[in-house]
């Protein structure tokens, strides 16, 4: 039997313990995909103001003013970075007795503001207890050499991953899901940031409107030839208030079966290379905002059902 490699593996391999992502969600983010910068309404799959007023809008003042230190919303947001950051990693602590950790920057798009704002947010989170790195996600449009210098510069320090979305690498994909940037973007700014040193992970969607396996699986293909060091796969589910909901109403989308999505996993991990760990196999929400597919509710059951496959193709998750 082979062993997955897990991102828990490659950690306790690289610092001979565990380490865990604090998720970090910060207050006043927002994406180009959604303010209007790229488009408008973001990625059809994606809850967010456009759809649900409720949410808090980010303040745009934010982003257009130079930051410093003094600014109130800054301000507000490092203490964000303390307090979100440190209820997780003592709750993680306690429970796993991990010393170690990582802030993952990762509501909206983690680049989109100014570097100086990013450079305040980014270090407050790495001047905290146990702190040992970041990851950082991102679009490949949001990003800059200069923000991937910088990174560059503190990976020498730290751990250093960033995240991008790839999705598909078909562009009439990405078209009818909005995503405001082809293929050809992504493969771009994770060639840079390989070139650069940086330790990046890609995002990928199976069940995306109109995709065949093949498509799916091409996709992993190219994100392995682009360099990426790690992947995370997920399946497409429809949340309400989305595009993408519409959609699924009126008929014209209907969601990837867990069978299918199972299959294809194993096929992907099957291609991977040894170096390259799994960030994620799947993804769901257990909330009343799922509308489809029903099976993206149980994430437990998902996972028994993975490793299964897994193991009848001679893995151990
Ligand atoms: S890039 Fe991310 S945050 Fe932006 S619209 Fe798409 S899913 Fe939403």
């Amino acid at each position: 039997m082979k062993k997955v490699y897990t991102i828990g593996r490659y950690f306790r391999k690289k610092f001979g313990e565990d380490v865990y992502k604090v998720p970090l969600s910060i207050q006043g983010f927002t994406c180009p995909n959604i303010d209007g910068t790229v488009a408008k309404g973001g990625c059809t799959f994606c809850l967010n103001e456009s759809f649900s007023p409720n949410l808090a809008k980010p303040s745009k003042k934010f982003y257009l003013s130079p930051n410093s230190r003094s600014n109130p919303l800054l301000q507000k947001q490092l203490e964000q970075v303390r307090i979100q950051y440190g209820a997780t990693s003592s709750r993680l602590a306690g429970k796993y007795g991990v010393k170690k950790f990582i802030a993952y920057f990762q509501s909206f798009t983690n680049t989109y503001a100014p570097i100086d704002t990013l450079k305040a947010l980014y270090e407050e989170a790495l001047r905290q207890p146990g702190c040992i790195g970041l990851s950082i996600g991102t679009r490949s449009d949001s990003v800059t050499d200069e923000i991937l210098d910088y990174l560059a510069d503190l990976s020498g320090r730290y751990e250093i991953w960033i995240e991008y979305g790839i999705q598909s690498i078909y562009d009439e994909t990405l078209e009818a899901i909005n995503r405001g940037h082809d293929s050809a973007n992504v493969k771009e700014w994770i060639e840079r940031s390989k070139k650069k040193g940086l330790n990046v992970c890609g995002h990928v969607i199976f069940g995306l409107p109109a995709e065949c396996d093949a498509m799916m699986l091409d996709t992993v293909r190219e994100s392995i030839s682009w360099g990426i060091d790690s992947i995370k796969i997920h399946p497409l589910y429809v949340v309400k208030n989305t595009a993408l909901a519409v959609d699924y109403l009126k008929g014209k989308f209907v969601p990837i079966d867990e069978e299918r999505y199972i299959r294809l996993l194993v096929e992907s991990i099957k291609m991977l290379p040894p170096s390259i760990s799994v960030q994620r196999l799947t993804a769901g929400i257990g909330d009343g905002s799922l509308l489809a597919p029903q099976w993206c509710r149980n994430k437990h059951l998902q996972m028994k059902h993975i490793r299964e496959a897994l193991k009848e193709a001679g893995y151990i998750y």
